[in-house]
């Protein structure tokens, strides 16, 4: 089955872009890739117009969660329901991703494999099978563990297809929102009986532990206020409060940033890139591990750079120095553009943006629920605000992103013969309007909507 696709303008993954051209698809690869198609010749399959169209190779995203039937988070949470893993990757393929990283490092390769097998969009995986990252993981939440996951390694999952480590480090297992949300009130609630919120527990949480986790002493006229605000006073002398807040925060963050260590150093040794958790809480051990020889040499890559528990002007310094120990950054859109549900401000982003070569590659991440902004929302953004050309701000969603993660995307993220046909067609004017997307040559999305066969 040959698909011609001709008229459109051609945004080739790696720079480049050639109006009104031409893509020959054949046998799920592309098989020739045209400044112009001659009309006077024939073409025997199926031919598309894509005049007022961009075409380009589907985008890769190198930073989810919830797209697998496995162990959520870096924490282990209990496993999504199929339909709500699978109704993720179907907003991933809608939008134009073709190819995604999961970054729940303790799903197996078989969870992982599950669901590449029943959904069209390629799905890979990732490792985060240390030991201190399991006793964080279990310590915070570890409700999706079976139990098997201490017999499993690194390099045990690399060998089984894995292609990076990581998501080294979370926000549920390092004293984050998640913490604030869930964990901190219920430990409050159950010792005094009022309920706080997470606007509360957050402030209790800095005046014990300051905003980096490391204060060396407890602000006790703050914690006084902020337990008098949030309801609490008399109800627990402030050493208490201290007491129970550290040690309902505390104890999964020590394994968990060593465990950032163990993965940033086992990439090291095995030749594997690493993904890791930026944040505030993280800020310190990653400029740790930028100065540490074990680490020389490895492909790390600052997940979401744009991290909004930094301010922004320390998102752009840890930015600055990653990029000055050879660490590849990446910012996600988490939902700041448009649905801003858990990000509310694009300050971290337009300062990243801004300073060229700083960021290399873009992802989602989840969002709230998993509604996160497209991805394919993140390069129209990046390209309307000027921070990049049209061709480079696609590159950073494909050939970037499968530079950087060599076993993530081989031979796909470019528009180039010989390469996988995925393929995304979408509207010229704005292009978060996608109306048809390739996987392996065969159409998984027209007009708009999945087709019949796509789901396996
Ligand atoms: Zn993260």
């Amino acid at each position: 089955m040959s698909t011609l696709i001709r008229g459109g303008t051609l945004v080739t993954g790696t720079g480049g872009v050639i109006e009104a051209g031409a893509l020959v698809l054949a046998d799920g690869r592309i098989d020739a890739v045209l400044d112009r198609w001659d009309p006077t010749l024939g073409f025997d399959g199926e031919v598309i117009d894509a005049t007022g169209l961009l075409v380009m190779p589907g985008l890769i995203n190198c930073h989810t969660h919830g797209v697998t039937p496995g162990p959520l988070f870096p924490s282990a949470a209990p496993a999504l329901p199929d339909e709500e893993w699978l109704g993720h990757l179907d907003r991933h393929l809608l939008a134009g991703t073709t190819t995604v990283l999961s970054l729940c490092g303790f799903a197996t390769m078989d969870h992982v494999r599950e669901a590449d097998r029943r959904h069209p969009v390629h799905v890979r995986g990732a490792t985060t099978h240390l030991p201190s990252a399991l006793a964080a993981a279990q310590r915070a939440d570890g409700g999706g563990l079976s139990g098997r996951e201490a017999q499993l390694s690194v390099e045990k999952m690399l060998d089984d297809g894995a292609v990076a480590v990581g998501e080294l480090g979370g926000g549920q297992t390092l004293g984050g929102g998640g913490q604030d949300l869930v964990y901190l009130p219920a430990a409050i609630g159950r010792r005094t009986g009022v309920r706080i919120s997470q606007t509360e527990a957050r402030r209790l949480k800095e005046a014990v532990l300051g905003r980096f986790l490391d204060a060396a002493t407890v602000d006790v006229d703050e914690l006084t206020a902020a337990a008098d605000d949030a309801g609490l006073a008399g109800r627990l002398t402030p050493g208490e409060l201290a007491a129970l807040v550290a040690d309902t925060v505390m104890p999964s963050i020590a394994p968990a940033l060593e465990g950032i260590r163990e993965g940033v150093r086992a990439a090291a040794r095995l030749g594997v890139p690493a993904v890791v958790h930026s944040a505030s809480a993280t800020a310190r051990v990653l400029r740790e591990l930028m100065e540490d020889p074990a680490t020389a040499g490895a492909t790390v890559i600052a997940g979401h750079a744009n991290h909004p528990s930094h301010a922004s002007r320390e998102a752009l310094e840890l930015a600055r120095l990653g990029r000055e120990h050879g660490w590849l950054a990446e910012v996600s859109v988490f939902d700041l553009l448009h649905r801003r549900h858990t990000v509310q401000t694009r300050e971290h982003w337009d300062a990243l943006l801004a300073e060229p070569d700083l960021v290399q590659v873009l992802g989602t991440d989840y969002g709230h629920g998993g509604r996160h902004d497209e991805l394919i929302a993140a390069v129209q953004d990046i390209t309307a605000r000027g921070h990049r050309t049209l061709g480079e701000a696609v590159a950073m969603a494909t050939s970037a992103v499968a530079r950087a993660i060599p076993g993530l995307a081989p031979q796909r993220g470019e528009l180039r013969a010989g390469f996988a046909a995925d393929v995304v067609l979408a509207d010229a004017r704005d292009f978060r309007e996608v109306r048809d997307v390739f996987v392996d040559g065969e159409r998984v999305v027209h007009d708009g909507a999945l087709t019949a066969g796509a789901r396996r």
